[in-house]
């Protein structure tokens, strides 16, 4: 699924490309331009802006308002909506800096680039072939699924109450 991401969500859109979704993101677009990029590029316009999201509805465009305020939140509520899962599969990413599909880098590519330390650690990389920034499962990579960990949490109490 092909989104297009409102200037009010710049976090959201960094995890739908590592979770591998092509998702559009600029802060300069203005609402037309939002709109026409919806329409032309037949993406799903993600918002936090309810008249922007009124405007795209009664055009017939793909539009979905988001009300949560956390990732978790923001993340339980696409899933609901778009059934997408909540992982990252590092072969299946865009780059979270400028949407570009991932490769995977050998240790010999990447070595000059990251620090000692992670080469020592790590094993698996990727690179961004456009922008060059390079990925592996480090540290931060916890946080990650504990984010998860609380959408999962939200999605099962959501399906209670309804
Ligand atoms: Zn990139």
């Amino acid at each position: 699924m092909n989104f297009i991401v409102d200037a009010m969500l710049g976090k959201l859109v960094r995890w739908l490309r590592m979770m591998g979704h092509d998702a559009k993101y600029s802060t300069e677009m203005d609402d037309a331009e939002l709109l026409a990029v919806t329409k032309n590029e037949n993406r799903v316009l993600l918002t936090r802006d309810l008249s922007l999201y009124q405007q795209a509805i009664s055009r017939g465009l793909n539009a979905f308002y988001i009300e949560g305020t956390t990732e978790a939140e923001r993340l339980a509520e696409l899933t609901q909506r778009f059934d997408i899962a909540l992982e990252i599969d590092l072969e299946k990413s865009r780059c979270p800096h400028c949407n570009t599909k991932l490769q995977s880098a050998s240790k010999e590519e990447i070595e000059q680039k990251v620090e000692k330390n992670t080469l020592k650690y790590y094993s698996v990389f990727w690179r961004c072939p456009n922008c060059g920034s390079i990925y592996w499962q480090g540290a931060h990579w916890k946080k990650i699924r504990a984010t998860f960990e609380e959408a999962k949490e939200i999605l099962k109490k959501k399906k209670k109450l309804s």
